[in-house]
């Protein structure tokens, strides 16, 4: 039987965005050294799991194709990540990283992806690998393009503030302050169905 998820952004939804030097702005860790978890991170995904859904990370990493980073770091990164997230006793179930960019510098990583958020290639990628209903699932990101790319997979999107990045965003989209408090949120939503059915018992037939 097919099974909810929660879709996750990674930078600045489980893992803090770093200083980039050359570019001015906080952007993704770009080596293992540089990967911190966001607080509660680890428990989100914890509690994500009891709840009886999946966890699948959906994360735009275009860092070599513009140039900033070889392929190889960004993976250690990646491990690195997932290694901080084991000592704490959490997993992901799936991860879908886009490499690509439409104004990279790589040969053969620029131009079109169809796999980068807000497109939500990814997602059917996973519904398809991991056997998911979608429409009970959500997705939890700091952009907008996280948003739109929830929207367009018909999955329900909660956007968390980017400490680093406040902003006025213009979105119909859930908000929440962080990843733990979009969980709760999700979980909120399971007993508010569950009281509802609570609320309606069937008539009694009166004879
Ligand atoms: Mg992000």
């Amino acid at each position: 039987m097919s099974r909810p998820a929660v879709f996750l952004d990674r930078d600045g939804v489980l893992v803090e965005e770093v200083f980039n030097r050359q570019t001015g702005e906080r952007d993704a860790p770009l080596c293992a050294d540089d990967v911190k978890l966001l607080d509660g991170a680890a428990s989100a995904l914890k509690r994500i799991a009891q709840l009886g859904f999946a966890s699948v990370l959906i994360s735009n990493q275009a860092g070599y194709a513009k140039g900033k980073a070889t392929l190889r770091a960004l993976w250690t990164t990646h491990e690195q990540f997932i290694a901080l997230l084991s000592a704490d006793g959490a997993k992901l179930d799936a991860v879908f990283y886009a490499w690509g960019h439409p104004d990279g510098v790589v040969p053969h990583f620029s131009g079109p992806s169809l796999d980068r958020k807000p497109g939500p290639y990814n997602i059917f990628v996973a519904e398809a690998q991991l056997d998911l209903d979608l429409p009970r699932s959500w997705l939890v990101g700091d952009q907008l393009t996280d948003v739109a790319c929830a929207q367009a997979a018909g999955v329900r999107p909660i956007l968390i503030d980017n400490q680093h990045k406040p902003r006025i965003i213009t979105s119909s989209a859930l908000r929440a302050p962080n990843l733990l408090a979009a969980v709760q949120h999700i979980a909120s939503t399971m007993n508010c169905s569950s009281e509802a059915h609570r609320a309606k018992p069937h008539k009694q037939p009166r004879y």
